[in-house]
């Protein structure tokens, strides 16, 4: 067994790893290493941000504190640079000082980012993303300064997926104007038979009043500050006080590309959630399965900590099996007749 095992990253999938490991190798050494600094959050409940006024409060799971009392060493504030990994030592910042940790197992739990259309890349001024804490924190900054001079604020919103329906039904919660733009002809075509598509469609057009532009393809922003307009190929859609972008997710295998690990989408991973230097695993977002998928829910990514820590800990010799889950959209009034495809 491991002396000290480094967890990078304090999502659902390194918290629930390094808690589990904790309790199941008392003399083990943890640490976590996270940029974050407010503690363990709850991205699914990042979708009701805008309804709920106790969000920034509630959406906290676990501060750092009880994460320590737990025997639990963290490091939060602080970003993973690099991995040596033949002195087995990552390096990471925080206050403004590189300091190294040595380790005899790392865990990747990187998550991931939100995926940015390259046509949009050069225009980062002029649009959000609802990706973390802080994305959030400063979209609701935001809707107060639009509300401060516009007593209706209207929405664009980039990508009819489960994640830009979700905000556009928050948003419209408030009392918010939503416009949707989706390049496909039907909303989260990745997740739900035709059927269901079309009833959420009705959903969200019918009864939530949002206005819903489907086969539209958005090819930029134009405007500044709260004066905003959508550029599809022939058309230019004005009247927009913000534009949220949510076109998918980005898993974030930056540390794992310069440390030369095998990545594709993901940070490649055996079925033992081994990358290819075995000393090395990842977990989460950021991981992609020998079966060549990402289970990007947090079902899937909870039981990939905890059968990590197992397997460490010599609990578990059987390859991780994908446990049975049920993405949802949460958009009231949905409720989808098929099951969710993945
Ligand atoms: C708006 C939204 C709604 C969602 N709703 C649902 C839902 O309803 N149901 C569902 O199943 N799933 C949902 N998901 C997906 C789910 O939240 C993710 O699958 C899950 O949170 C992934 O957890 P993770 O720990 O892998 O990554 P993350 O939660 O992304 O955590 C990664 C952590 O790593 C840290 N990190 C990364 N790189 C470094 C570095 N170099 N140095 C230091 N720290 C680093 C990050 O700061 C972060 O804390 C939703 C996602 C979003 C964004």
């Amino acid at each position: 067994m491991p002396k000290h095992i480094a967890v990078i990253g304090s999502g659902i999938a390194g918290v629930t790893f390094a808690e589990e490991i904790r309790k199941l190798e008392r003399q083990l050494y943890v640490t976590l290493l996270t940029r974050e600094t407010v503690g363990y959050y709850s991205r699914p409940l990042l979708s009701h941000g805008f309804s709920r006024g106790d969000i920034e409060t509630k959406i906290v799971l676990k501060s750092f504190a009880a994460l320590v009392a737990g025997d639990i060493a963290v490091e939060s504030g602080a970003e993973v640079l690099w991995l040596d990994r033949p002195a087995k030592t990552l390096h990471f910042i925080k206050d403004g000082k590189e300091k190294p940790l040595s380790y005899d197992k790392v865990v990747l739990a990187t998550g991931s980012d939100a995926l940015i259309p390259p046509p949009f890349r050069a225009q980062a001024s002029l649009f959000h993303v609802l990706n973390s804490l802080d994305d959030l924190a400063s979209l609701r900054r935001l809707r107060e300064k639009i509300l401060a001079r516009h007593p209706r604020p209207r929405w664009a919103v980039i990508g009819g997926g489960l994640i830009g329906c979700e905000i556009s039904a928050d948003l419209t919660k408030t009392g918010d104007e939503v416009v949707l733009f989706h390049a496909l002809p039907r909303l989260m075509e990745r997740q739900l038979v035709e059927e269901d598509s079309a009833s959420l469609l009705g959903v969200l057009r019918d009864k939530l009043g949002i206005e819903v532009l489907l086969d539209k393809a958005v090819q930029g922003f134009l405007g500044s500050g709260m004066d905003l307009s959508v550029r599809l190929t022939d058309e230019i859609v004005p009247g927009f006080h913000g534009i949220i972008v949510a076109c998918g997710f980005r898993p974030r295998i930056e540390l794992a590309i310069e440390a030369g690990l095998e990545t594709r989408r993901g940070i490649v991973v055996n079925e033992c959630l081994a990358t290819s230097d075995h000393d090395v695993y990842a977990i989460g977002d950021s991981a992609e399965l020998p079966d060549g998928k990402l289970y990007a829910y947090v079902t899937p990514v909870r039981s990939q900590g905890l059968w990590l820590a197992k397997h460490l800990a010599g609990q578990e010799t059987q390859p991780w099996q994908v446990p049975a889950f049920k993405p949802k959209a949460k958009v009231p009034g949905f409720e989808a007749a098929m099951p969710y495809l993945f």
